[in-house]
């Protein structure tokens, strides 16, 4: 009897699946059936229009600003509109496109839906903070639900360059350094934005960007550079793309700079060789905003025809901003430098976007007017935003247990230029976020206390200037407090595009604004906002504590004001390195040992590979995050320390609350292969959990490691693992942990 009822089961599921893909074979026929009809339709011009996006005038990264997309839309000549929302003005441009043009093929709606469409939530480097992979796809979930509410089906995100170097301001756009979690977090952000199904009312389609390795340009400086070995470009930055394109995401951005001499608008190694027939791509390629343009400076193209050849040569298919398909396409299609099937083929590819969102079906579908009245900043999108604000802050320092902050003090203060700025909450590429809706630390606060505590305010300086008139009113303010929560850092607009510094110290004089605060002797904590790590080794040690907050979004000051108050117990931990000074950077976890490895029980011992003005350590170490509470790591064991191979690799280890309240503690799992046939990292990550534990419990944290996990490119780029000799680490970060040796036979 069992065996029957297994049968009929193993037969339903079978049969479940054939039909599942049967259905899926018919609607793609379906689909190329209908695509191919309409593409025998087109003129070339109308197919060239297909490869064109340009900008409204709403807002702009850019210089080469259109005034006349709207002629051009009834032309027929642009395929895709960008910086366009709210449902009347989508509206009328689909309009226009629908009805005035000839074949009425309607326009994607393209927006950099970054961190939150209206309702703002942490930058995306916070967001990762939080190592809550449910939280950050829920935050895309709701980001694309409200922006499809008022137009918008296209997204220009996720960013997923891996960044080392916090002198770039875009590391505020992505999930950090580490490659593994990296690779987590942009499945989690495609699938937040595009859901199961891309016909749906609240998905869009999602672009991963900026392929590739945008985030590695030299001295950090924006759209500079990029050079490095074939293997670290497969090992570290490429992974993350794959990782995203494999669950389907429907576009890909190209990125503005070189790799090893070949800017990525022009690279058709890796538009096409990789992208399309290595990973399986089978979405759109888009430039950057006139990354087309800009090969002619890169010097690879003499003038626009070129560029316009190489790019579309090359495998990319849409030209964003900078009219060279629109104006050079005919040209190069006659003179043979580009051929018919090439161009047919990146049509095919947008045309397919366009199926797939439904738009072919109903080309409105993104105009609701109940939906844009309903479904933007609802309460529960607000809940959200406030609840993922004070998860993405990272506790750095608690000397004496100055936070949280004991309820009944009579007078609070906060003094520093981030204390009450509504337009820095948000922090940079906040979409159609809007800053009066934001609330400020102090308005947090404010709704936190009510009238039971005075709370007074002092700005005391600019984020960025020299001027200090305002230092005596901040330390008259600050005497008058039981304690001060010092607002420092960076004003919004100082991470982002175009936002490279090469000093990252708290900018103009609020170093000094907070060391005479402090020194003042009033108890104080500083909260620290800023789109990127900063060097800030003097307030480590003077500021009793510290709470990195990032910027949180439009919840922003009720979420801090949460933590500050020990409603949330801080649970965040560092995804980016915090340097210690400029000169260590670029520095991150996952080093190489050298031949020459400092060893710190040697101190004066010259010839290792070292600095003499400073430690080779950070100052907060990838993975680091405090809590009010504390945890003790023991009994780290393994299933089996020798295994054969292809066996799971299992691990656990016993994490103790031994502090006073109920917390979450990130759990983090490392590897290191100690010999292997190039140099292997230090450390690697390879598992985390994220739990949650009662004050004086302890729970047994388990891994289950699949030994793929432990492959990388050998001398011959060959991706596999090896047998031998390996450390694992249990621990809260990268730099400290419980460890135990094992071996692949
Ligand atoms: C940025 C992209 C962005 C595009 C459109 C460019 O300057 O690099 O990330 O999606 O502008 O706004």
């Amino acid at each position: 009897m069992k065996n029957i009822v297994i049968l009929i089961l193993i037969l339903s599921i079978f049969s479940f699946s054939c039909t599942n893909s049967s259905t899926k074979k018919t609607a793609d026929l379906k689909m190329n059936t209908f695509v191919d009809g309409l593409l025998k339709k087109m003129t070339l011009d109308e197919k060239i229009g297909q490869l064109t996006l340009f900008t409204s005038d709403w807002s702009v990264t850019g210089g080469t600003m259109r005034k006349d997309y709207i002629n051009l839309i009834e032309k027929g000549s642009v395929g895709a509109i960008f910086n366009a929302y709210t449902v009347d003005y989508v509206k009328k441009l689909q309009k226009i496109a629908v009805e005035k043009t000839r074949l009425g093929i309607p326009l994607i709606f393209g927006y950099d839906v970054i961190h939150g469409h209206r309702t703002i939530f942490p930058i995306p480097l916070a967001q990762a903070s939080s190592w809550d992979l449910q939280a950050i796809e829920k935050s895309d979930r709701i980001a694309a639900s409200e922006a499809t509410a008022e137009g918008i089906n296209w997204t220009f995100a996720p960013m997923v360059d891996i960044a080392r170097d916090p002198r770039w301001g875009r590391v505020m756009e992505g999930a950090g350094e580490d490659t593994w979690l990296g690779s987590m977090i942009a499945v989690a952000r495609v699938k937040g934005f595009q859901g199961d199904d891309l016909s749906a009312q609240n998905t869009l389609l999602a672009c991963v960007k900026h392929f590739a390795a945008y985030g590695a340009p030299q001295a950090g400086r924006d759209y500079y550079t990029v050079d490095m070995s074939e293997r670290s470009l497969y090992e570290w930055y490429l992974p993350p793309y794959k990782a995203a394109v494999k669950v389907g995401a429907a576009s890909v951005m190209t990125s503005f700079n070189e790799i090893a001499g070949i800017p990525s608008s022009s690279n058709r190694w890796l538009l096409t060789d990789l992208l399309r027939k290595e990973w399986g791509f089978n979405g759109f390629v888009v430039s950057d905003y006139t990354s087309i343009n800009e090969l002619i400076p890169h010097g690879v193209a003499a003038d626009s025809a070129q560029a316009g050849m190489l790019a579309i040569n090359a495998g990319l298919d849409m030209d964003m901003q900078g009219s060279i398909y629109l104006n050079q396409l005919k040209d190069l299609l006659k003179s043979g430098k580009v051929s018919q099937e090439t161009i047919d083929n990146s049509v095919r590819n947008v045309l397919v976007a366009k199926y797939k969102l439904g738009l072919f079906e109903d080309p409105y579908r993104y105009c609701s007017l109940e939906r844009e009245a309903k479904e933007i900043m609802t309460p529960d999108n607000l809940a959200f935003a406030r609840e993922f604000a004070s998860k993405s802050a990272v506790l750095l320092k608690n000397s004496n247990k100055t936070l949280p902050i004991k309820r009944n003090i009579k007078t609070l203060a906060v003094i520093g230029p981030l204390g009450d700025s509504k337009p820095d909450m948000l922090g940079s590429w906040s979409a159609a976020g809007q800053s009066d809706k934001c609330v400020t630390l102090l308005e947090g606060l404010k709704n936190k206390l009510g009238n039971k505590t005075r709370i007074i305010y002092a700005k005391g300086c600019e984020t960025d200037s020299c001027n200090t008139d305002g230092f005596a009113e901040a330390l008259k303010i600050a005497r008058q407090a039981d304690f001060v929560i010092l607002a420092l850092g960076e004003s919004a607009s100082m991470s982002g595009e175009a936002a490279s510094r090469s000093d990252l110290g708290l900018p103009g004089v609020q170093m000094d604004l907070a060391r005479i605060i402090i020194k003042s002797g009033v108890t104080s904590a500083v909260v620290l906002f800023n789109g990127r790590p900063l060097a800030i080794e003097e307030l480590d040690k003077i500021a009793p504590a510290l709470l990195e907050v990032w910027f949180g979004g439009t919840e922003a000051g009720n979420g801090i004001s949460d933590l500050l108050f020990g409603d949330v117990i801080p649970s965040g931990k560092l995804t980016i390195t915090f340097p210690r000074n400029v000169g260590q950077i670029p520095i991150f976890y996952n080093v190489k040992n050298t031949g020459r490895p400092f060893d710190p029980s040697f101190p004066k011992d010259k010839y290792k590979s070292r600095y003499l003005d400073c430690p080779n350590t950070p100052l907060y170490p990838f993975g680091y995050g405090l809590s009010y509470t504390t945890f003790r790591y023991s009994n780290l064991s393994m299933q089996k320390t020798s295994l054969n191979k292809g066996e799971d690799i299992e691990a656990s280890a016993e994490v103790t609350n031994t502090g006073e309240y109920d917390g979450d503690e990130i759990v983090q799992l490392y590897v290191h292969q100690k010999v292997g046939d190039v140099t292997r990292p230090i450390k690697e990550l390879k598992g985390f959990k994220k739990v949650s534990i009662k004050k004086g419990e302890s729970i047994k944290v388990s891994f289950i490691l699949k030994m793929d996990e432990l492959s990388y490119y050998h001398q011959n780029m060959s991706y596999n693992y090896d047998g031998g000799d390996y450390d694992l680490y249990i621990g809260p970060n990268s730099s400290e942990g419980l460890s135990i040796s094992f071996r692949i036979l």
